[in-house]
């Protein structure tokens, strides 16, 4: 086992922290969060140059053909430079994670008109399974999709879906599941299926879009489908086979989230000993007393754990697409346990940071609260929330017979 980096791979993550140095100081990401949405598209412009939005697209769909430990690196990168994760959210779990996934199932038609610029940053790629009814429960899902000659007619409703406004300002569209036919009693999994559908189609309504308590510089909104027409070239795989493509593109934006959420752990850190070592109370710095050195210590064994888990998931999911030497759902277990415990973690480090500088972390000055707000999005719901990843995990570890669904 080699824990070294390749010197390729210390150049992508060197170039990709100097380029969010120059690109993305902190001042800058307060104000995107102060001002919101839509994301300034100078930033995906820039990474779409620097070749990392989508980097494991292989190369002769436009990609870099990156495996998905160096992904996972840029993904930390980005974390570490935004922690209100509204880049990581928007670039990595959804353009990159689900835009992979995308690129694998589409034909070349969706791939020339929405992935090639998409990979340049210029149109917004993005997931909407979650429906009004719920998000957890992705076989419960309502919208329908029916066959007319070379068509299908789209109708139903999907909600919290990130980057709608990006994607109507820049053009671009979404992976949408739907059920194509009724299925069976004992595996309501079945009969659903995914399609791309671009933002500007016929029948399609945007939402206004929410007001998100974080990560704010990137939309959620939601959009329902009326009648909306597509040909069948933008179907994503096989009829009927939607959710176990979808599955896969949770796995790849969830081991994104875990790498970033890493990154937003370790600039908290970072900025964290700053403050407790130059402010004094009691005539002496806050880093020189146990109850507070003490928890900084505890946060970062958690966060180099974390890194170590989050690197041998990505090894594995290298191994799985590369020699399919790891099945899926050996990943899958992987996957789940740094989406869950990653964006915990950064959370309960910002919480921690914030208590170590008082009024001053409950305040805007510093960028504490903002990361707190940023990655309570990941914990709560946004590709899944955490008792959703302990179903998975408990899943491999007992079994489907032990599932709560079923
Ligand atoms: C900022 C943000 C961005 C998002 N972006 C997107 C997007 O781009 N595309 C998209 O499709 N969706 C998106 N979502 C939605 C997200 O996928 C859902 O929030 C998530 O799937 C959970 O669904 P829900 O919110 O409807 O909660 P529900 O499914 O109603 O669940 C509510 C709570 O109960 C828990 N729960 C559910 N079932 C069980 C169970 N069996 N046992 C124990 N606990 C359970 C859940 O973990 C959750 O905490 C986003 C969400 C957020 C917050």
């Amino acid at each position: 086992m080699d824990f070294q980096l390749t010197e390729e791979q210390k150049l992508i993550k060197e170039s990709v922290r100097d380029w969010f140095a120059r690109n993305l100081p902190l001042e800058r990401v307060r104000e995107m969060d102060t001002k919101g949405h839509p994301y300034p598209q100078d930033i995906p412009k820039g990474l779409g140059e620097l070749g990392v939005i989508m980097g494991t697209v292989p190369k002769e769909h436009g990609g870099q053909g990156l495996d998905w430990f160096t992904q996972t690196l840029i993904a930390e990168e980005i974390g570490y430079a935004d922690p209100t994760i509204a880049c990581a959210a928007a670039f990595m779990a959804v353009a990159t994670g689900w835009g992979y996934t995308l690129d694998k199932y589409c034909s070349e038609e969706v791939r020339e008109m929405a992935i090639k610029p998409a990979l340049k940053g210029e149109k917004f790629v993005g997931i909407a399974t979650t429906e009004p009814g719920g998000g957890s429960d992705v076989a419960a899902f309502k919208s329908t999709a029916e066959k007319d000659g070379d068509e299908w007619v789209l109708n139903g409703e999907k909600t919290f879906i990130s980057g709608v406004e990006e994607a109507r300002e820049w053009g671009g569209g979404y992976w949408v599941n739907v059920r194509t036919g009724e299925p069976p009693e004992d595996a309501p999994h079945k009969n659903m299926t995914s399609f791309f559908v671009p933002i500007d189609a016929e029948g399609l309504e945007p939402d206004k879009p929410y007001r998100d308590a974080g990560r704010n510089a990137l939309s959620t909104g939601g959009f329902r489908m009326e009648n909306v027409r597509i040909p069948d070239s933008y179907r994503l795989g096989e009829e009927g086979k939607g959710f176990y493509r979808t599955m896969e593109g949770f796995d790849n934006a969830r081991l994104l989230i875990g790498a970033s959420s890493v990154g937003v752990t370790q600039r908290i850190l970072e900025e964290g000993m700053k403050y407790i070592k130059e402010r004094k109370t009691f005539g002496k710095p806050l880093a020189k007393y146990e109850g507070i050195q003490f928890e900084l210590v505890e946060l970062y064994r958690e966060m180099e754990a974390t890194r170590l888990m989050t690197y041998k998931t990505a090894w594995m999911q290298d191994k799985r697409y590369q020699d399919g030497s790891f099945k899926p759902k050996d990943v899958a277990k992987w996957i789940s346990m740094i989406k869950w415990k990653a964006p915990h973690l950064a959370l309960e480090a910002a919480n921690k940071a914030m208590h170590w500088l008082g009024a001053a972390g409950y305040s805007d000055e510093y960028m504490f609260e903002m990361a707190w707000r940023g990655v309570m999005s990941y914990c709560v719901g946004a590709e899944g929330g955490e008792n959703i990843q302990k179903i998975v995990i408990g899943r491999e570890l007992l079994g489907p017979d032990y599932v709560p669904y079923k």
